[in-house]
């Protein structure tokens, strides 16, 4: 039924929101009608203070006018161009200022629409490309315990979240998965790389030993896993993983989408860990999550095995109506500009040393068990209310929505990431706020 824009909305039956309670949201509806700088404001006109970036993805903060006139300007001008077989010059730019930001070795663009469309872009091109070299046996994908991947199928395939798996049938075969890095008895309350579990790279031989090199295309894992609940790599443990898929020609594939574009005070965590992965997918604070839009990024390794036969062939049979969309590619750049223009990537480092103080100040509040952090992210671990997993959190999310801040939960961890452009004062705010909310659990 037509809604009129001025009026909460009568019926909220229509929309079937992605992952969400949708029976207790419908209830009790928490709407959104603007947003700038820090701040959402609610329908009842509140302001909320935006500890997650949206979905860790407005890291230059909401309705930036750089970004905003770039997407009208583009609108106006060149809304829409063929993504195959035509090009436009906007696509071409974001790409090579991407190249730019991007870890020395990355070389070339892929566009895509999201994270997960990303991943199964980086999944198809490693195959594709051992296929390429006359290895065609490599089609085994590892993934690990606890990634996040996306949505699509071979993102739940590689991905470790069972709740995301389990109802939707048999998956992707060959694909085997790394364990997860989470060892709170040894590393609970570590501030930022935790001292152990680089062993369990180690792995990575015995599935090796198990299936054969020569069946196994690529390792995909988040160099820093977000959405499972911030789950930081154990010191070594990324240059182990890089060392063992080198010596075994498997290619690995960093999933940035979260930790992309300054998060943890670097352009991409490539560069924050100093390890280099032959493809890095990206989305999210690409266009500070304001246009749908993704890319791969590779090595020119990867992009040149693709690039022989008959000039007038297609090179990969693989792509999206709106792949590197006008304006989509408008708001990238504008994006970029912003971040370098504000320094905002060297913003999230300057305030790291702040941001972690602040959070672990919460050691202590009743229920805490673990806190982590690093770059502008942090997570705090609740214990769970017994037989009722995932309550205590979500609780604690919506007392804090009252109280003016947004945080985000999963499972029973509560995990923040504000747009780059937070202050101090907006710090203590933020954690202020969420030990109020603690204490009252
Ligand atoms: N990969 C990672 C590491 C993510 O964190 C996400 C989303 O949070 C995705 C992929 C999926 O991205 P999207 O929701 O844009 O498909």
């Amino acid at each position: 039924m037509a809604l009129d824009r001025n009026l909460a909305p009568n019926d909220l039956n229509a929309f079937w929101m992605p992952f969400t309670a949708n029976r207790q949201f419908k209830k009790a509806p928490r709407m959104f009608v603007a947003a700038k700088d820090m701040h959402y404001t609610t329908q009842d006109g509140r302001q909320v203070l935006d500890g997650t970036a949206g979905l860790w993805c407005c890291n230059a903060g909401h309705c930036r006018p750089k970004i905003t006139e770039a997407i009208q300007r583009q609108a106006a001008e060149l809304d829409y161009a063929p993504a195959f077989q035509m090009g436009h010059p906007v696509a071409f730019e974001l790409a090579n200022r991407l190249i730019d930001i991007a870890p020395e070795g990355i070389e070339h663009v892929f566009y895509t629409n999201s994270g997960s469309e990303s991943v199964e872009t980086a999944l198809k091109i490693a195959i594709a490309w051992h296929r390429a070299r006359g290895e065609g046996a490599r089609t085994r994908l590892i993934g690990r315990e606890r990634g996040y991947h996306g949505v699509n199928f071979g993102g739940i395939s590689v991905g470790g979240i069972v709740n995301n798996r389990k109802v939707f049938g048999s998956l992707l075969t060959g694909v085997d998965h790394l364990p997860h890095t989470h060892l709170p008895g040894q590393n609970a309350f570590t501030r930022g790389q935790p001292e152990h579990g680089a062993n369990l790279a180690d792995d990575l031989e015995r599935i090796v030993a198990l299936h054969g090199a020569e069946t196994i295309a690529a390792v995909i894992v988040e160099p820093m896993a977000g959405s499972t609940g911030v789950l930081l790599p154990p010191k070594g443990y990324l240059e182990k993983l890089r060392a063992i898929t080198k010596k075994h020609g498997i290619l690995l594939i960093f999933d940035e989408v979260i930790t992309g574009f300054g998060r943890l005070g670097s352009p991409f965590a490539a560069q924050h860990f100093g390890v280099l992965p032959d493809m890095i997918t990206t989305a999210k604070g690409l266009t500070n999550g304001v246009i749908p839009m993704g890319a791969v990024l590779t090595t020119a390794e990867v992009h040149d095995a693709f690039m022989t036969g008959p000039e007038h062939l297609i090179e990969l049979f693989h792509g999206y109506t709106y792949s590197g969309n006008p304006i989509a590619a408008a708001c990238g750049v504008a994006t970029l500009e912003t971040y370098r223009e504000e320094g905002l990537f060297q913003r999230a480092a300057d305030l790291a040393p702040y941001w972690e103080d602040a959070l672990h100040s919460l050691k202590g509040l009743p229920h805490v068990i673990d806190i982590r952090n690093m770059g502008l992210i942090g997570a705090v671990e609740l214990d769970p209310i017994p037989g009722q997993p995932t309550k205590r959190a979500f609780d604690a999310f919506l007392a804090a929505y009252d109280k003016g801040i947004l945080i985000r939960t999963t499972g029973d961890i509560v995990a923040l990431s504000p747009p780059l452009i937070i202050t101090r004062a907006q710090i203590d705010d933020l954690i202020g706020t969420l030990g109020d909310v603690l204490k009252t659990l």
